[in-house]
C-alpha cells in the first residue's frame, strides 16, 4: 500500500518517497491513519521498525493544517530519553517538513550544554518541541516556552525514558500539558511500569505490535 493511501498528504507521501521510502513499514501502515484522526496510540515499536517517520509525517500533516498564529504556540512535544535520539527525531521532523505547505517550525531542548541557544531559538515560538524532560521543564522555568497549548504529546522510547529515571519530570510535564490532548506513545517493551504509564495517559488507544 503506498503512502498516499494512509491518508498522507501528497506533498509528504512524495517526500517519503523521495527519501527511500518505497512503502511504509507495518508500524506506519497501522499508525499514520489513527494519527490522522486525532486516536490515542499505544504502540510497540522498536528502533529500527520506521516507527520515527511513523508519528512525525502524520504530526506534521495535523500542524500543517491547523490555522497559523504568531508567535507559534508550541502545538505538539515530543519527549524523548536521550540528546541523541532528541536529534534524530528533529532532523526526521525537519527533513520532511519542508514538504509542507506552511512553515512548521521544530525546535530542540536537551540537558548537558548551554541552555541560552535552546532560549533564544525558541524566541520566534515553535510548532513542536523535540525535548529531553530535565531540560524542557527548565525551559518552562526560564518562560522560554509554554505547554499550555499542546495538543498532541508523544512518548518515544517510553522504556527507556523511565529506566533513565525521567518518572518524575514526566508527571510534572504532564501537570503542564492541556487535558483534552492527543498522546502518543511508543515503546519497545511492556514491563509494568510502561503500562502503568499507558494506562493513566492513554484514552481508547489504538494498539499497534510490530
Ligand atoms: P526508526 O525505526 O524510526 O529508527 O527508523 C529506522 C530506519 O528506517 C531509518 O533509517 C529510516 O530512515 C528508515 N525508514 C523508515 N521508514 C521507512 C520506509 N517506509 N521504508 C524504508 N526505510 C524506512
Amino acid at each position: 500500500m503506498p503512502f498516499s493511501a494512509l491518508g498522507l498528504l501528497s506533498t509528504l507521501a512524495q517526500a517519503a518517497q523521495a527519501k527511500g521510502y518505497a512503502t511504509p513499514t507495518q508500524v506506519q501502515t497501522d499508525m499514520l491513519p489513527a494519527v490522522l484522526q486525532g486516536r490515542d496510540v499505544l504502540a510497540q515499536a522498536p528502533t529500527g521498525s520506521g516507527k520515527t517517520a511513523a508519528f512525525a509525517l502524520p504530526l506534521l500533516q495535523r500542524l500543517a493544517q491547523a490555522p497559523h498564529v504568531q508567535p507559534r504556540p508550541v502545538h505538539a512535544l515530543v519527549l524523548v530519553p536521550t540528546r541523541e535520539l532528541a536529534v534524530q527525531v528533529a532532523a526526521v521532523l525537519r527533513d520532511f517538513a519542508v514538504a509542507l505547505p506552511r512553515r512548521v517550525e521544530v525546535a530542540l531542548a536537551f540537558g548537558g550544554v548551554s541552555i541560552n541557544p535552546q532560549m533564544m531559538a525558541l524566541r520566534g515560538g515553535a510548532d513542536v518541541v523535540v525535548a529531553t524532560p530535565g531540560r524542557l521543564l527548565d525551559l518552562v522555568e526560564h518562560n522560554a516556552l509554554r505547554l499550555d497549548q499542546v495538543q498532541t504529546l508523544v512518548l518515544d522510547e517510553a522504556d527507556r525514558l523511565l529506566d533513565l529515571g525521567f518518572a518524575d519530570e514526566l508527571a510534572r510535564v504532564l501537570a503542564l500539558l492541556p487535558a483534552a490532548r492527543q498522546n502518543l506513545l511508543l515503546s519497545a517493551t511492556f514491563p509494568g511500569k510502561v503500562q502503568a504509564l499507558a494506562q493513566a495517559l492513554l484514552r481508547e488507544p489504538v494498539r499497534i505490535r510490530v
